[in-house]
């Protein structure tokens, strides 16, 4: 049977223009190209623990504009239970508005709109799931009522991204922390303060696995053609979260988690590159 995985987090429309040259502060730049695409860490995190064969349910919030079904439109195509997404009145869709330059740089500004409007009652309202995974997009309260409900009864999971200032209980009683190295940076020690594991990830060069401050085990970055390592980080935890809840050991796990991110780095985008649970289970067999 599927395990069930519920998700507390953000959900954005991605605009991005690109082909243009990045605009310097007060200059107006013309010739770019537009697409939108449904992002936000929660959605993504979601999404990716659903192709990988997960029953996924996902606490957030939308607005009540044009742009709320268009952010919502791939976890929906997916059969990501959504009933527990709120249409917030008066508030608009959570944005990224993403410049890319003609060299691949990139500027972005996210407006968080409706993912602001995150609640504790919300979290609390998440049915009984085998693990519930959460990211820093939306208020921490939510956040630490999500752990409260969940700790005693399964996983509880958070990345820590990005980066701000939590909550000394989050670090202490979380099963499980993700954190690619500018986080671990920023939480330091803190971090190896708890009784949970923490999953460091080290982009091209790999993952590590901590307990208590002590390395568990280690994953070397799968050898892939790398298009664009956008949605790398939300597969790995969408995946490594699926891989413990499934009850695969901590080697096999990351060694997991590993494989699904580096699929997601051979693709363009965030959402449409996550990977099937049978490409992942072919790239692991061929090593
Ligand atoms: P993102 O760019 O999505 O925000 P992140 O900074 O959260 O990513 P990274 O450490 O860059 O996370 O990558 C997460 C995982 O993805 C890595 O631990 C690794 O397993 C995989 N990965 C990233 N880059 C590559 C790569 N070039 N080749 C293979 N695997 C990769």
């Amino acid at each position: 049977m599927a395990v069930k995985i519920g998700v507390v987090g953000s959900i954005n429309l991605d605009l991005v223009a690109s082909g243009a040259p990045l605009p310097a502060p007060g200059e107006t730049v013309t010739g770019a190209r537009f697409a939108q695409h449904p992002g936000g860490k929660g959605a993504n995190q979601a999404l990716a623990a659903r192709r990988l064969g997960a029953d996924v349910v996902m606490v957030g919030c939308v607005g009540d504009d044009t742009l709320a079904e268009p952010a919502l439109a791939m976890l929906r195509a997916e059969a990501v239970d959504v009933s527990g997404v709120m249409f917030e009145v008066g508030v608009p869709t959570g944005v990224a508005l993403i410049a890319v330059s003609p060299e691949g740089e990139n500027q972005i500004t996210v407006a968080s709109g409706a993912n602001a409007q995150v609640s504790e009652r919300d979290a609390i309202n998440l049915p009984m799931c085998d693990a519930v995974l959460c990211q820093l997009e939306v208020p921490i309260q939510a956040v630490i009522a999500a752990m409260a409900a969940e700790v005693e009864r399964g996983l509880f999971a958070v990345n820590l991204a990005p980066a701000i200032e939590v909550p000394d209980s989050l670090l202490r009683l979380a099963d499980l922390l993700i954190v690619n190295e500018i986080e671990a940076a920023f939480y330091g020690d803190a971090l190896h303060a708890g009784k949970g594991l923490v999953a460091l990830t080290l982009g091209g060069e790999g993952a590590v696995l901590y307990r208590a401050g002590v390395e568990v085990v280690r994953a070397d970055a799968f050898d892939v053609a790398v298009v664009d390592t956008t949605g790398a980080g939300d597969t790995f935890c969408g995946a490594l979260v699926l891989a413990l809840a499934e009850g695969q050991g901590e080697a096999d796990a990351l060694r997991f988690a590993s494989a699904a991110a580096a699929l997601a780095v051979t693709k363009p985008g965030a959402q449409p590159s996550l990977p099937r649970r049978e490409a992942v289970e072919i790239l692991l067999a061929k090593g």
